[in-house]
């Protein structure tokens, strides 16, 4: 089978997804999987899944609306695995005025949710769907506050629902591209029927 991965590649760490995805895809056997940088709208429909980074969701959004990709993210057929600040662009409903989110995910997200003094951290937490604890490293990350009925919750913490699904979406407050750990680029690529 062969597998077209994308990434968002407009701000943020999109090299360490690339290099995440790539490495999960070639554990798969039978699967010959390419993961690219993604620019432009024309490119999205190709793709089997996307990956949208980490970074600083108010400049993702405001570049998603100067190169014109909003309508072919929400129309996207395939799956988006969005982390961090990908996930806050996943949300339904986002508090800040600068970020157009893609409403792809029935949440209400709320940015640097962790304040200041647990600006970045690392914590062992429990996922459904994973058999063991997953080692995550939070960057001023989201948190969700509230969930409609078609949303899965993978992950909690103490501040709020960490990791979620709805259908062949997953958005991750933290960072599973740094690490090693690709249990969840796994579980991602299984829901595509991929894995
Ligand atoms: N705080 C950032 C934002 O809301 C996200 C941080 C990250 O992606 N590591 O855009």
């Amino acid at each position: 089978m062969d597998v077209k991965i994308g990434v968002l590649a407009l701000q943020g760490d999109v090299a360490e997804h690339i290099a995440a995805f790539q490495r999960a895809l070639d554990t798969i056997p039978d699967v010959r999987g390419s993961v690219v940088e993604v620019r432009e709208a024309a490119q999205i429909p190709s793709l089997d899944a996307i990956a949208i980074p980490g970074g600083e969701s108010t400049t993702i959004s405001r570049l998603i609306e100067k190169n014109r990709m909003h309508e072919a993210l929400t129309g996207f057929s395939g799956g988006i695995f969005a982390t961090c600040a990908g996930m806050v662009l996943m949300a339904h409903r986002v508090e800040d005025p600068r970020i157009r989110p893609l409403g792809l995910i029935d949440m209400d997200v709320d940015r640097n949710a962790f304040g200041r003094q647990r600006e970045s951290f690392e914590a062992d937490i429990s996922i459904r769907g994973l058999d063991a604890p997953f080692h995550a490293v939070f960057i001023r990350a989201p948190v969700v506050r509230s969930v409609g009925p078609a949303v899965t919750v993978l992950a909690a913490v103490d501040h709020g629902i960490v990791a979620v699904s709805q259908g062949k979406h997953m958005a991750l407050s933290f960072h599973p591209e740094l690490g090693g750990d690709l249990r969840l680029h796994r579980l991602f690529l299984e829901g595509l029927g991929i894995a």
